[in-house]
């Protein structure tokens, strides 16, 4: 038996239907924009393997950083204890974030980032005395997959069996320039109950929801609305960090300050799990008591893991390089010149481009992420050995940004021959 088929009689695999899925490639080795499976092929990894890589697959800088760290300290308890790897990557992110981001606090992945920005904010009322209950998030988000995080973002078909345990939220459409005197509406409306203990957004770019992309001013109005009523504003910048949107955060479009950031995906490089939440001195201080319930109680068994934060400082060593926004600004300029080249494609209903991320959205009438043009498109573009993975009837890129100009190439003909096959 080859690896895909041990794998068939023992995993279970996200997000993935496990009677009728295709035999998981079986990859051995990366290295660049590339993975390679048991038989030799190479894949282009069109997507960052989930919009985590950033560098490349086994970068050496990245690879040497932790295996460092292995033989030196590898894990240890965070509560009454820290390490150097944690401390200096709190220092160094906090000089790239907003300058009202005072603190650092660790998790795991982007779903528990998220997780403990909304229990900081609930408890940061809670601590004042003046509990508030409602957070206010946009239609279509995607925040994650626990329970919170998932109640945070759209009531989907994935949801659905959970609908009943998730906690309510206010959910805002998303902001265009023709529906923003409604959504400012809606808006007041739930601010001015004051029981609006935060508001969680995708800043710029609404991945999952297939890379939809809206407006910083629009947002920066949003944001200002909110603070007016005390409403703390919460950036997931899980998917727009690290260079995804062209600067190094989505934030640095905005005007208004945010209260707090949600980081992991690309802050590792794409090597290690990782989570972050930074808040401002504010909603710290709002924890600070001699009463000791006043304690924010989270906390995960690989808090600030060493070997995690390690690869993320080698990660920042290359976000320090000139290379670094030299390609983030070339993907651009690529992507840029290939949605000029489909415009106006009789089955293209909208091209969306920002940064690093390039989004084709079909016209294909009526679909869904269920529908079958989603899977022949994947099946499409893995024949091709490019992986891709349509949302729906929306083909994108996010690549690492070590891809080259031919590989793009690549990916856009791949792309435009992808239309032919959608009726
Ligand atoms: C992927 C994602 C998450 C969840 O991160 P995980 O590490 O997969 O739990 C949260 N927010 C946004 C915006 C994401 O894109």
């Amino acid at each position: 038996m080859n690896l895909s088929e041990r794998d068939a009689k023992v995993v279970w695999h996200p997000y993935t239907q496990m009677l009728t899925a295709d035999l998981p490639v079986a990859i051995v080795r990366g290295e660049g924009a590339y993975l390679y499976d048991e038989q030799g092929n190479a894949y282009l990894d069109a997507i960052a393997s989930w919009w985590t890589n950033t560098h490349g697959h086994a970068h050496p800088h990245l690879a040497s950083a932790i295996s460092r760290q292995a033989q030196t300290l590898e894990h240890c308890i965070f509560a009454g204890f820290t390490h150097a790897p944690a401390v200096e990557l709190a220092e160094r992110l906090l000089a790239k974030l907003p300058n009202n981001q005072a603190r650092v606090f660790y998790s795991d992945n982007g779903s528990t980032a998220v997780e403990v920005a909304l229990k900081m904010t609930f408890q940061y009322w809670h601590n004042q005395g003046k509990p508030r209950r409602r957070v206010l998030a946009f239609e279509n988000a995607y925040h994650g997959d626990t329970f919170g995080a998932m109640s945070v973002g759209d009531r989907s078909p994935f949801s659905a069996p959970f609908n009943p345990f998730l906690f309510e939220v206010s959910f805002l459409p998303l902001p265009t320039r023709d529906n923003f005197e409604a959504v400012k509406q809606v808006l007041l409306q739930h601010l001015q109950t004051e029981d609006v203990a935060s508001f969680i957004f995708e800043p710029l770019v609404q991945g999952t929801a297939g890379m939809l992309i809206y407006e910083p001013a629009l947002l920066d109005e949003i944001i200002r609305l909110c603070h007016e009523y005390g409403t703390l504003a919460i950036a997931d910048e899980v998917m727009t960090g690290f260079g995804r949107t062209g600067k190094l955060f989505a934030n640095e479009y905005l005007s208004e300050q945010i209260d707090l950031v949600c980081l992991s995906k690309g802050l590792t490089g794409g090597f290690m799990p990782l989570g972050i939440t930074t808040c401002t001195t504010r909603i710290y201080e709002a924890f600070l008591s001699e009463d000791r319930y006043k304690t924010f109680f989270h906390g995960h068994s690989y808090t600030g893991n060493p070997l995690a934060c390690a690869v993320a400082l080698a990660s920042l060593d290359l976000v320090d390089l000139p290379a670094f926004s030299a390609n983030i600004a070339r993907i651009s300029a690529q992507h840029e010149a290939f949605a000029k080249r489909l415009a106006g494609h009789a089955k293209v209903k909208e091209i969306r481009h920002l940064g690093t991320i390039i989004a084709v959205e079909i016209d294909a009438g009526n679909t869904s992420y269920f529908n079958s043009l989603r899977d022949r498109l994947y099946q499409f573009f893995l024949q091709r050995f490019l992986l891709m993975r349509p949302l729906g009837n929306v083909v994108y890129l996010l690549p690492p940004y070590c891809i080259t100009d031919s590989d793009l190439e690549r990916c856009y003909t791949a792309i435009v021959e992808s239309l032919e096959i959608c009726v």
